[in-house]
């Protein structure tokens, strides 16, 4: 069986990690910048590494899970990085949301350096991470798909093998690109129940019955700031930049996204009110304190 490293064990790696561990039973090693993070996993069975050297020369594949690309570019392609040390071929499984160009750069060196890259960018919340019922947007050769699928298959439910690398993160793109709008809209819609005083849960009741229905409003909400939980499942800093990448990719290509840049400023200035940190439904609340709304909660 082959052997798994895992870096990158926050909101969405540590649950991550946990499935993989529990559900291939294969020999695991870990590394994270946070201790704690590492002592969580190695509690599970998994050998903790002191650096991204130790991961290289103790995995066969390599699953990052990090924050934005400057933290995969670093960890895979760095001084003391991934390719750096690994003696033998390696499987780099890049898991975080980040700009496609960076991961073209990966593929490429990786691959000419004979080792293997496939990018696998995460669909649906922490939540579902937690219960490895992720979707998964796969970028991948043939060979390569069929030696990640177990793994993935113990991390989540649904796996869809876009192309080649590169296809999965920049269909990651597509549909983060809708929820995070969606988010800001969902906004301006719960500030108008509240002026309006309708009943919320009757209110949820008729959208979500109709062609209004979105996946927010279905689960993600109530889940979060509808009860009262703006612990960070996904943090605003982290939405905010998988818009900016979707709308410099956009601009790239010369396809305009007017409601993307009217989000983008809601976003900064969620940003600017200190709540980066905080969970993206935090739009919510933002949106009825401008209007002196009550925020809404179930
Ligand atoms: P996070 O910030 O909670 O976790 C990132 C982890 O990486 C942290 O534990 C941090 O200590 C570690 N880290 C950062 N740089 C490192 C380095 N150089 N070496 C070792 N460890 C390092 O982020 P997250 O919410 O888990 O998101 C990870 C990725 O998944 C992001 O690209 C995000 O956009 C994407 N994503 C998040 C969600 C979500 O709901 N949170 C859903 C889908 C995709």
């Amino acid at each position: 069986m082959e052997r798994i490293g895992f870096i990158g064990l926050g909101a969405m790696g540590r649950p991550m990690a946990r499935n993989l561990l529990r559900g291939t039973g294969a020999q695991m090693i870990v590394y994270d910048m946070n201790p704690d993070a590492v002592a969580a996993l190695v509690a599970e069975g998994a050998k903790a590494a002191g650096s991204i050297a130790e991961v290289a020369a103790n995995a066969d594949i390599i699953v990052t899970m990090l924050p934005d690309s400057p933290d995969v570019e670093a960890v895979v392609l760095g001084p003391g990085g991934l390719a750096d040390s690994a003696k033998a071929e390696i499987l780099v499984l890049d898991m975080s949301t980040i700009d496609p160009s960076v991961t073209d750069r990966l593929s490429k060196a990786l691959g000419e350096r004979g080792h293997g890259f496939v990018d696998a960018p995460v669909g649906r919340t922490v939540t579902f991470a937690e219960q490895g019922k992720s979707l998964f947007m796969v970028g991948a050769s043939s060979n390569d798909f069929g030696r990640v699928k177990p793994l993935l298959e113990a991390m989540g439910n649904t796996i869809h093998h876009c192309g080649a690398p590169g296809a999965g993160i920049r269909t990651k793109l597509v549909n983060n690109y809708i929820a995070i709008v969606m988010n800001q809209v969902n906004a301006e819609a719960l500030a108008l129940i509240q002026s309006f005083g309708l009943g919320l849960q009757q209110t949820l009741d008729v959208v979500n019955g109709t062609t209004a229905t979105n996946g927010h409003l279905v689960s993600n909400y109530p889940a979060k700031v509808l009860g009262g939980d703006l612990d960070p499942g996904f943090r605003v800093k982290l939405a905010d930049k998988d818009l900016n990448l979707a709308l410099d990719a956009a601009r790239a290509a010369d396809i305009p996204m007017f409601l993307g840049h009217a989000a983008r400023e809601c976003y900064g200035l969620a940003r600017a009110a200190g709540h980066a940190e905080t969970d993206w439904t935090v739009l919510v609340d933002l949106a009825c304190a401008r209007a002196g709304l009550t925020p809404p909660r179930l």
